[in-house]
């Protein structure tokens, strides 16, 4: 099955993740997970924002601060130090240099630069912070490029986003990959992830679909642009196990005429013992590639649902 998967995508990372000593204590904030798993399948480049604007190590701390003019970075001790407007030059500078090279990036969380959600906004003293803010390097970053997928690195424990991340960032380097100008490759695209898609519902991969429909080279560049983002965001949403069941069931239906009785009942009983959340997805999709090896099937051995990012991140034995 697919070998173009064994690329290995670049994936941008808060510095102090990578255990750069670049806090503001001029101490690191390492993740495990990051430098010891992620680098192993993905080219990391280390980023940090607040060092890409100039601010020293050490540092006096700085914080998000709701005001009259909106949510701006300043210092904590020292509010009349603002430093969202070179933050928000450093995401743009940052967005124009790494949009198209990188397909995501891992953030520490809380940070007022680098955090994705919950960020403490300061109201002044005496009254309590609200949990609702989003750093200002992120928040400005995303908006100019907003198909990279970004998660903290906190939320990367949690098996289901990781996958989702992991399945996302694979998926993306293989767009960024494809020629703009190629006609077939952008068919074949939406066509070898027809399984990731139904995984979503049969809406989203309908309404792709629609998209790439009688795609010329005269339309390439209009029907790819209207189909990334809409791509981006149906990857994005959580899967089910009732609907991972779904598409495996579609999957055997491709070639149970092929398959004995007692194959199809060891499938179907995989299936369900997923469904009961008693086995890993890896099971019976273990099961299923078992049995496409015996009974090889040109449509499905073109699917990256059956290996959405490489083998080593072993996520579908936790999902
Ligand atoms: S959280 Fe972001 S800005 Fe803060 S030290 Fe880490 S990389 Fe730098």
């Amino acid at each position: 099955m697919n070998s173009a998967l064994h690329h290995r995508p670049r994936i941008a990372v808060s510095a102090c993740l990578l255990g750069q000593r670049v806090r503001f204590d001029a101490g690191h904030k390492l993740d495990r997970f990051v430098s010891d798993t992620l680098s192993k399948v993905a080219e990391l480049e280390p980023i940090c924002p607040e060092v890409l604007a100039g601010m020293p190590i050490p540092r006096p701390t700085i914080q998000l601060r709701s005001t009259g003019q909106g949510v701006r970075l300043v210092q904590s001790k020292n509010p009349e130090v603002d430093h969202t407007e070179q933050m928000t030059a450093v995401a743009h500078e940052q967005a124009e240099r790494l949009d198209g090279r990188i397909a995501g990036l891992v953030v520490q969380r809380k940070s007022p630069s680098c955090g994705l959600e919950r960020v403490p906004v300061s109201r002044g003293k005496g009254v309590p912070a609200l949990r609702e803010g989003v750093g200002m390097f992120v928040k400005h970053f995303s908006a100019r490029c907003p198909l990279i997928p970004i998660e903290e690195e906190g939320r990367l424990n949690d098996p289901v986003l990781r996958e989702n991340f992991l399945e996302r960032v694979y998926a993306l380097d293989r767009w960024n990959r494809l020629p703009p100008d190629d006609v077939a490759g952008f068919i074949e695209f939406h066509a070898s992830h027809k399984l990731n898609l139904m995984a979503r519902g049969s809406d989203a991969y309908r309404a792709l679909g629609r998209i790439v429909a009688g795609v010329t080279r005269a339309t390439l560049a209009e029907r790819r642009a209207a189909y990334i983002p809409l791509y981006m965001q149906t990857l994005a949403e959580r899967v089910s196990r009732k609907r991972h069941v779904n598409v495996l069931q579609h999957v055997l239906g491709y070639f149970k005429k092929a398959l004995s009785p007692e194959d199809k009942a060891e499938l179907l009983a995989v299936f369900e013992s997923y469904r009961r959340e008693e086995t890993p997805l890896s099971t019976p999709v273990v099961l299923l590639k078992h049995h496409l090896r015996r009974h090889p099937n040109a449509y499905l051995n073109r699917q990256h649902y059956f290996r959405p990012y490489p083998d080593a991140l072993a996520l579908r034995a936790q999902v």
